[in-house]
Parts: structure tokens; C-alpha cells; sequence
């Protein structure tokens, strides 16, 4: 008796987890339509709103939820009457007894003060950043609930028709089409975006500032706008690069039509990541603007084509659950790959994926592989291995059946969720394979199969050549010189002339040299770079050769050389800065702060303007600027031990700002100085004048 009671408990209890873990809200409601107006007052950061949806109830139930994170609602009304609901900080639950039913309505008040999923940039600094002013959203993974009532639930997908109400004199760009722009009254303008289609809450997203555009039509007639600051207007054309060759590549490659009524890709200030895949609204990183110099070492194609690439992969099909996540995104780096491959060549194709496949063997080698199939692997393995997986499978079943595949998933899921075994399915299908053994060997097994890649990358004989080249790192250079120097014959390999390079390092015997004068004739632009970077100790017979590289297109070379010549060479520190005077390089003022520093460090050197450069310098901290010249800053500030009280304060700020690997640095950063007496004492200073949010951080630190 006792033991059948037993028995009968655990019986119960089994049957309760599997009925828990079985059922999500989207199997007792379907949401289809929602309709929303949202004020966002940025002075106040504030947002609220009413919203309305549609939905059906496929079984009945008496709770239906609502996510809206730390949020007030009300005036609540289901089917047009009021109804009984209780709110938490996830959201609101409406307590109803529901039945079976088509097309109901639900509509609510909200209002809410968003800790994340919604960023206020640059609203509480002087009037003088008035054009560096935005708000922008990012949705993935729950945050779209955070300031709009959503569904977390990926799987949750209804048509979102978005109005914005916000400050007017700046453009806001949200999903879909827009519909109607108003000037309501003198301070506000309502922006009225359409969607046609369905999509989960985490795509849903807007970005609004000083904007400018410019219009591009896809070969199938799509449009493609190409926003950017009115200040960047020099940098449009290399950081949109191939915007359209992308576009109409993957729209033929895939073989689907894109999926979305327009597509927009917005830059944005102090973004979380290099891009976001919002439902026609792809909003990336303000960084990834370009000149054409800059282009040459970081652009925005790969970031472009893979971003475009989700619209399909992601947006169009999204993954079930997290554990499916490299439906999404080994998809979107794998085509993004095959965009490159279209306009770099196979030769840029197999190194990427050569270099990808060295990072994945050594965190295989290490014991920390990651399965493809896992909802807590890492980014390289969703999004590197997932691509590895996708070029392997493509061998093995053949272009075709591959293509076959890949469309008939798509058709099959579109507006839907899929999980891995679905797109198996269709490449089974598609192929007449059996693919269970590619399941076992790439997608489940966590560690990395090297040799089978291998065999893979030596398809190319690039790769094959470069291996050749590579193997002899430990070789003396007498034994090796004439495969070296034959591997620097015109027209030099980009990646074979740097292994050169990296296998002359530290050495300066006259073979040496040969070979180096041979790289720096060879007039290779990375080959140039991979010298600037990696030689030691300048010769002086190399003086001159090295400074040529000062005159390179390209702002690492030139960062490296300038540093380098300047520490080795002391009595030509005057035309070194001639030469470089004025050049900002990258986003983040690589060449600028570089030169402000060494300036600083070199006394003889312009001294009566010591004063101003320092300032500049120092001004770089501010919290007006974009955090990646903030970082680079605070950085060359540590170096020359010189703080003043407002790069200080800066630096204090930067310890609460939204963006987690730039607050860890002011974080790292002021622990260091804190081990100064001289920086402690100011610091304890500043903590008790400045506003408790920005010194939380601060007074825990001066209290432990
Ligand atoms: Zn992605």
C-alpha cells in the first residue's frame, strides 16, 4: 500500500513537469494582430502608450500574459469590457474563463521607465549634443518587454503596427513601412509605421535621431535605405559598400524573395553589438561607418550581409528555442561568408573559414568544445561552427539538393518557428541521404571535427599553399629562403605574403633583409601592414623604407609605424608628427590620440600647445562621445599617468554605462587607480559630488 502510494506521488509528479514543459501559452492563444501608439519622451526617460491586440483562443484557459517588464497598466479592457487582472514585474495577467474563440480584442494602457531594451542616448548632456541625440531599441533575447507590452515567447509571432509619438526635429525609423508623419503640435511629430506580416516581439524595433538617407532599389525592386548622420554624409559610400550586390546575391542565392515590405539599416551611437537583425530594420553600430582608408582594414560588409541574411534566417523562419539558436545564427554566417566569397573571391572565402576552423580545434583541443545542439553554447560555436556545419553539409549532399533544401524550409516555416530536425528533414528530403551520422559528427558531438575540416579546406589550393608556407615557422631561415622569396614573387597572396612577414620577425640577417625589402616593394597593402606590425628593432639601413609606411592607406599600418619610428628613431620625432599631423583614422581616433599622446610625452616638441593637446585629449573622456574614443582615452591617460579631475568624473560615469565590455573597463580601470593614493583621495572627492547613480560603483569600492 505504501508503496504503490509512492508510486502513484512520483506517477503524478511526472506527468505534472511533462505537462509543465509541454504546454506555452501559444498552444491555448493565438495573438495576430497588435495595434499600439507609443509616446517616448526622451527628457523624462519615459515611455507610454495604449495598445490593442487581436487574438483567437484556441483552448480554454482562464489566465492569459501579457510580458511588459516593470510596468504600469491600466484601463483594461477585454472584448470591450473591464476585466479582473493582477500586474508583477513581468507583466500583466488578465483573469478571465476563456473559451474557444476567434478574433477578440484586448487593449490596455502602459507606461514605464525602461531599464534596458530602450536606450535614451545623449539627452541629459548640454544643448551643444543636440545632433548626437537618439533613442534605439534592442529586442533580442526579452527585451522588446521592457518597453512595449510583448511576448517573450519567440514563438508568439502577430502583425505589429507601430505609431510613435516623439520630440519633433528628428527622424524615427521603426519596422515597416511608414505610413503617415504629423506634425502634432509645436514639440511633437507622430510617425505611423505598417507591417504586412507576422514576427516574434524581439524583432520589433525603432531607432530615432538627426538622420539623413539615401535610397537604393534591389534588382527585384525592393527598396534599401541607407540612413546616417548628416556628419558621416563623406563616409556613406565605403561603409554601404556592396550594399546592393549583397541584397540581390542572397535574394538569387536563397532563392525566396526577401520577405519584408521595405529594408532599412540605421546606424546607431553606443550600440550593444556590431548589428541587430530587427524585422526590416537592421540597426548597427555608428562604429561600423567608414572612410575609405578605414575600409580597407574594418568594414561593414560582413556585418551587412549577415544582418540581411536573418531577415530570412531569423525573421522570416526563427528558431523554436534557444537550443535551436544556429538556425539563426550559422545561417546568417554562413551566407554572410558566401556574400564575401561572391565579391572577394574563394581565396577570402577558405581563409575565413581556415581561421575559423583554428579557433574552434583549439577550444576543441582544450576540452571546451560546445555542441551546435545546446542552449548554453557559446557565440563561436552558433555562429562559427554553425557555418562550418552548413558548408559541410553542402558538400555532402551537392549544391543543388542543398538549395533544394534550404527553399523548402523556408517555404514550410515562413512566419512559423522551426527546429533543427525540420531543416534536417528537408535536406533528407531534398538529397535522398541519410544525414543522421552529419547530426552525430557536427551538430551534437561538442568537440570539433579538425581532420574532416582539413580534408575540406585543402579543396583550395590556396590553402594548400598556404599550409606549405606556414609549416616552415620553425625552419631556419637559410633552409626556407628560396620558398620565401619565391612566395614573394608578384602578384604577392595577401595571406601568404603576412605568413612571410610573421616568419621574418626578430630576425635582421642579410637574408632577412633581402626578404624584407622584397615585402616592402611588393606594395601589398597587408603584406606592408604584417612589417609595420610585426618587425623588431628597425635597422637603421630600414629607416627609410619603414617610413614610408607612415603614407600607407591604412590606419593600423600607420598607427604602428608612427609609434614604432617615433620610440626608435628620436631625432626624427619632428617629421614623424609633420606627417601625421591632422589624420583622426578610425572611429575610435586611433592615429589622433596616438599622436596627442607621444606629443605629450615628447617635451621639445611644440611645447607652448602641451596645454590645449592635453586638453583635446582628456576630452575625449567625455560622456558625449562615443564610448569606443572614451576607451581609447582612458587608456592613453593611464599610460601617461595624468588624470585630471574631469577624465576623472568621465571615468566614474563610464563604471554605470549600458554597454557591459565598456563598463567592465572603467570598472577594471578605476580599481587600478584606486591603488594610487594621490588618484584615491580625488576620487573620494568626486564621490561626494557627483549624483548617486553614476558613483554607485565608486562608493562600494572606496568602502570595501
Ligand atoms: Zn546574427
Amino acid at each position: 500500500m505504501h508503496k504503490k502510494l509512492a508510486f502513484l506521488v512520483f506517477f503524478y509528479s511526472v506527468v505534472f513537469i511533462a505537462q509543465e514543459k509541454k504546454y506555452s501559452q501559444t498552444d491555448f492563444f493565438d495573438f495576430t494582430h497588435a495595434e499600439a501608439q507609443v509616446q517616448i519622451i526622451p527628457i523624462k526617460t519615459r515611455v507610454e502608450g495604449n495598445i490593442s491586440y487581436e487574438f483567437n483562443v484556441i483552448q480554454a484557459a482562464d489566465t492569459l500574459h501579457i510580458d511588459g517588464r516593470h510596468m504600469q497598466f491600466s484601463d483594461i479592457l477585454l472584448n470591450g469590457n473591464t476585466v479582473k487582472f493582477s500586474v508583477d514585474e513581468t507583466g500583466v495577467s488578465i483573469i478571465h474563463s476563456f473559451r474557444p474563440s476567434s478574433k477578440n480584442n484586448l487593449e490596455l494602457k502602459f507606461a514605464t521607465h525602461p531599464k534596458s531594451g530602450l536606450y535614451f542616448i545623449n539627452w541629459n548632456s548640454p544643448e551643444i549634443d543636440k545632433e548626437n541625440r537618439q533613442v534605439w531599441t534592442q529586442g533580442q533575447g526579452k527585451y522588446t518587454s521592457s518597453w512595449l507590452p510583448s511576448f517573450d515567447d519567440m514563438q508568439e509571432k502577430l502583425e505589429f503596427d507601430l505609431s510613435y509619438e516623439f520630440p519633433s526635429g528628428y527622424e524615427l525609423i521603426g519596422n515597416g513601412i511608414l505610413k503617415n508623419k504629423e506634425q502634432l503640435n509645436d514639440s511633437v511629430t507622430l510617425w505611423e509605421y505598417d507591417m504586412k506580416k507576422p514576427m516574434s516581439s524581439y524583432l520589433v524595433a525603432f531607432a530615432a535621431g538627426k538622420y539623413d538617407h539615401k535610397t537604393i532599389s534591389s534588382a527585384t525592386g525592393d527598396s534599401i535605405m541607407l540612413f546616417y548622420r548628416p556628419q558621416d554624409s563623406q563616409m556613406v559610400e565605403p561603409s554601404y559598400r556592396y550594399s546592393k550586390e549583397i541584397f540581390d546575391f542572397l535574394e538569387k542565392e536563397i532563392g525566396e524573395p526577401y520577405p519584408w515590405q521595405n529594408y532599412k539599416q540605421i546606424p546607431v551611437l553606443d550600440f550593444l553589438y556590431a548589428g541587430m537583425e530587427n524585422t526590416g530594420t537592421t540597426i548597427f553600430s555608428n562604429s561600423m561607418m567608414t572612410d575609405s582608408i578605414g575600409y580597407k582594414d574594418r568594414n561593414f560588409v560582413n556585418v551587412n550581409a549577415h544582418e540581411l541574411a536573418h531577415q530570412w534566417f531569423g525573421d522570416l523562419v526563427t528558431e523554436k528555442n534557444g537550443k535551436h539558436h544556429w538556425l539563426n545564427e550559422g545561417f546568417a554566417t554562413y551566407y554572410a561568408l558566401l556574400a564575401e566569397k561572391e565579391l572577394f573571391g574563394e581565396d577570402y572565402y577558405y581563409w575565413k573559414l581556415f581561421e575559423t576552423a583554428e579557433q574552434l580545434k583549439e577550444l576543441s583541443d582544450s576540452g571546451k568544445g560546445e555542441a551546435i545542439l545546446s542552449s548554453n553554447s557559446g557565440s563561436l560555436t552558433y555562429y562559427q561552427k554553425g557555418a562550418w556545419a552548413l558548408h559541410i553539409i553542402k558538400e555532402k549532399i551537392g549544391e543543388k539538393a542543398f538549395k533544394e533544401g534550404v527553399k523548402n524550409y523556408l517555404e514550410l516555416y515562413s512566419f512559423k518557428n522551426a527546429e533543427t530536425d525540420n531543416l534536417i528533414a528537408e535536406m533528407e528530403m531534398a538529397s535522398g541521404q541519410d544525414l543522421s551520422q552529419f547530426v552525430n559528427d557536427w551538430l551534437r558531438q561538442s568537440a570539433f571535427k579538425a581532420s574532416e575540416a582539413l580534408e575540406s579546406l585543402k579543396k583550395s589550393e590556396f590553402i594548400r599553399n598556404y599550409l606549405n608556407i606556414a609549416a616552415l615557422r620553425e625552419t631556419p631561415l637559410s633552409q626556407k629562403y628560396e620558398l620565401l622569396d619565391k612566395a614573394l614573387d608578384f602578384p604577392v597572396n595577401d595571406y601568404i605574403g603576412q605568413e612571410v612577414v610573421h616568419q621574418l620577425s626578430g630576425l635582421n640577417s642579410e637574408l632577412a633583409i633581402d626578404l624584407y625589402t622584397k615585402a616592402f616593394e611588393s606594395n601589398n597593402l597587408y603584406v606592408r601592414q604584417a612589417i609595420a606590425l610585426t618587425m623588431k628593432d628597425i635597422l637603421q639601413e630600414m629607416k627609410e623604407k619603414f617610413e614610408t609606411l607612415l603614407g600607407d592607406a591604412s590606419y593600423l599600418t600607420k598607427e604602428a609605424a608612427l609609434y614604432k619610428l617615433w620610440e626608435r628613431f628620436p631625432e626624427s620625432r619632428t617629421y614623424y608628427f609633420e606627417k601625421t599631423r591632422g589624420i583622426e583614422g578610425f572611429y575610435n581616433k586611433n592615429i589622433r590620440m596616438l599622436w596627442l599622446t607621444l606629443n605629450l610625452v615628447t617635451p621639445e616638441y611644440e611645447p607652448e600647445k602641451a596645454g590645449d593637446y592635453y586638453k583635446e585629449l582628456s576630452g575625449y573622456t567625455s560622456s558625449a562621445m562615443p564610448f569606443e574614443v572614451r576607451e581609447n582615452a582612458f587608456g592613453y591617460l593611464y599610460q601617461i599617468g595624468t588624470f585630471d579631475r574631469s577624465s576623472l568624473e568621465n571615468l566614474v560615469k563610464g563604471t554605470e554605462h549600458h554597454t557591459w565590455r565598456f563598463k567592465k573597463y572603467c570598472r577594471d580601470l578605476l580599481l587600478e587607480l584606486l591603488k594610487n593614493e594621490e588618484y584615491r583621495s580625488k576620487l573620494e572627492n568626486i564621490a561626494q559630488s557627483m549624483n548617486k547613480e553614476e558613483t554607485d560603483y565608486l562608493r562600494s569600492k572606496l568602502m570595501g
